[in-house]
């Protein structure tokens, strides 16, 4: 367990709707793996930003990667305060209010300070855990990245340390004098889920079959 102990002071303490708070680092981490990005909220030179990013995780360290010239990146290399937000989207809920209707939802924000990540080992490990995440199989198949690429590649690790989750499922919760009337309520049900087949690159070389983990 390394998630801080939620006080009354507590930075991530769920405050609206607690109920819906989870603090459960399995169930954080699960989340998060799902997940299919984060949401990177930092200050630059006075301005907020919320970028959108691609994560990796290994135990209870989340991974962000892009180019040595990435600006995010490179403020979050200094050590600055960052907010990072994972959100998967369960589905609509229709109530019989406009008031009540809602979404059932799974998310997760993490606060704290990255630290630049220099090894070329964890940088290796790092990308590996953010594709076999994403594509599990897809590390082995694909060319490792070379010594120059690794360097290429600016990376930041953060502590998922001081973090919460907030979820909610089932169905509309509605003012009890609402209840009769006579409006279809309940929950349209979302996932994200592979469409159409694949589509191969029009330059993929002859006889290079589809591999198993996309079948
Ligand atoms: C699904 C998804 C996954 C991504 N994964 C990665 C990743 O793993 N690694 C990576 O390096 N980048 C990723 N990106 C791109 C990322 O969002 C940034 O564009 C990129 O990291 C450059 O960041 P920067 O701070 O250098 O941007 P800058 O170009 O310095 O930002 C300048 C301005 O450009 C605009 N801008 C920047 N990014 C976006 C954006 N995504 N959408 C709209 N406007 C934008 C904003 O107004 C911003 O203030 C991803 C984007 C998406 C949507």
């Amino acid at each position: 367990m390394t998630l801080k102990p939620i006080t009354p002071k507590s930075r991530v303490r769920v405050r609206r709707l607690a109920k819906r708070a989870v603090y459960d680092e399995e169930a954080i981490l699960a989340i998060l793996d799902e997940a299919l990005i984060c949401h990177v909220g930092f200050v630059d030179d006075e301005q907020p930003y919320v970028i959108p990013i691609i994560h990796g995780r290994i135990g209870t360290t989340l991974y962000f990667h892009g180019s040595q010239s990435n600006r995010m990146l490179g403020a979050l290399s200094d050590g600055i305060e960052m907010c990072a937000t994972a959100t998967i989207i369960d589905g609509l809920v229709l109530a019989r209010s406009a008031f009540h209707h809602s979404m059932n939802y799974r998310s997760v924000v993490i606060l704290g300070r990255a630290t630049a990540v220099l090894d070329p080992d964890e940088k290796t490990r790092a990308l590996e855990a953010t594709m076999e995440r994403l594509k599990p199989g897809r590390w082995a198949d694909a060319r490792p990245p070379t010594d120059k690429e690794l360097e290429q590649t600016l990376m930041v690790s953060l502590p998922i340390e001081e973090a919460s989750a907030k979820v909610r499922s089932g169905p509309p919760a509605d003012d009890e004098e609402d209840y009769d009337l006579p409006i279809w309520a309940g929950e349209l049900p979302l996932s994200l889920t592979p469409s159409n087949g694949l589509v191969p690159d029009p330059r993929l070389i002859a006889g290079v079959d589809v591999p198993g983990y996309l079948q």
